[in-house]
């Protein structure tokens, strides 16, 4: 097996605990995975070298949010909005309508943008809801579709109620924990559910979510995104790796995820993008829970694919330091996805890292809307 030495790298922020961030340093990649990572003069001789001319390293972007299976954009309601029109879930509707239309060709193409859109800005994993078919045949096309290019997919049927639902959810619910989970269970490692008055409440919740695991889909759920609610209790009841959004806690919620070690994703592009108020990283972090930051790129409430951009939002919207910030967007999002082969480049880890045009991480968020990734490195090639 040849090996491939990756020198000249000016700063090098592992992820990892014991090794911290490196001066100087190189990194050896010995199929698809960091064999050795250490200060330049310690390398030791590997099969080729590729020189990254003194440029700041971090590992690649580990995006566990996104809704990218869809079609159509939303350009005028973002526009309504940013004009006065409140966001509410009901807009998910529309996309509803444009991903029934559009062909697999077109679903797959649009996905496909996408995931470049974010691999040239160093995400390296994502993952990929459903959620816009809202039919058996819809959701379950969507996560074939999304399993061509990620392990990481979600059966998100309860999204919201479709409108030929709209006289009766308890039947909707029905049909995502009957035929529809049956379709999709093939296709997802995961199951989510938007739980928010307005889409799906506490027991609809719970019913979908267990009704996953008995389908040997783990569980993750949006919740407390527009007020105070029941779904991070809920999540932290059922030990789930992450809750999603976690904007409107109460003490309660804060100490249950404290003491459950569920992940808090905070996504702040969306409030960046509704005009909403952030959540308190801060408090979040100061009491002990683990957070992680991801983009929920989707075509209503947050349509950028940017995690520099979510970086950049977290510090300076959200009271995270830059080191902070960073760990949330690589380890935080690789535990709120129990995965420990990425978000670090501690040896054994798959050599997937962004490098930057930069001297340092910091200038990810001290330098936001920049195009600071020069380089995405996915399993120890070049992309
Ligand atoms: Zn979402």
């Amino acid at each position: 097996m040849s090996t491939l030495a990756l020198t000249g790298i000016g700063e090098l922020s592992t992820q990892d605990p014991e090794l911290g961030v490196l001066h100087d340093a190189a990194l050896v990649v010995e199929a698809g995975r960091v064999a050795w990572v250490g200060p330049s003069r310690q390398a030791p001789a590997a099969d080729a070298a590729y020189d990254l001319g003194g440029r700041a390293v971090v590992p690649g972007f580990v995006d566990s949010h996104s809704h990218l299976m869809f079609a159509g954009d939303r350009a005028e309601e973002f526009a309504a909005r940013m004009t006065g029109t409140p966001y509410s879930a009901g807009g998910i509707r529309t996309t509803v309508a444009a991903t029934r239309a559009a062909s697999d060709e077109q679903l797959a193409a649009n996905l496909a943008r996408l995931v470049d859109e974010m691999r040239r800005q160093g995400t390296t994993t994502v993952e990929v809801k459903s959620g816009y078919g809202l039919t058996v045949a819809d959701e379950a096309r969507a996560l074939a579709i999304a399993r061509q290019v990620t392990d990481e997919t979600t059966f998100l049927g309860a999204h919201v109620v479709p409108p030929e639902h709209a006289d009766d959810p308890a039947a909707y619910v029905d049909l995502v924990t009957g035929p529809m989970l049956e379709a999709c269970a093939p296709h997802a490692r995961w199951v989510d559910v938007f739980c928010e008055r307005g889409a799906f409440d506490e027991d609809q919740a719970r019913t979908i979510l267990q009704a996953g695991a008995a389908k040997g889909l783990r569980g993750r759920l949006h919740a407390n995104q527009l007020g105070p609610g029941p779904g991070v209790r809920l999540a932290c009841e059922l030990g789930l790796m992450a809750v999603d959004h976690c904007t409107y806690l109460s003490d309660e919620d804060v100490s249950a995820l404290v003491e459950t070690g569920t992940t808090a994703t905070l996504l702040p592009g969306v409030e960046f993008s509704t005009r909403s108020p952030y959540p308190d990283a801060r408090r979040l972090l100061d009491a002990g829970v683990h957070v992680a930051i991801a983009s929920d790129c989707n075509p209503g409430s947050c349509y950028t694919s940017s995690m520099p951009l979510c970086i950049a939002l977290a510090v300076r919207e959200m009271g995270m330091s830059p080191a902070e910030a960073l760990a949330a967007a690589t380890t935080g999002g690789a535990r709120a996805l129990d995965r420990s082969d990425v978000g670090h480049l501690g040896v054994g880890a798959r050599a997937d890292l962004a490098v930057l045009d930069a001297p340092s991480y910091l200038h990810l968020a001290y330098r936001p809307g920049v195009p600071l990734v020069a380089q995405t490195w996915v399993a120890g090639r070049r992309t």
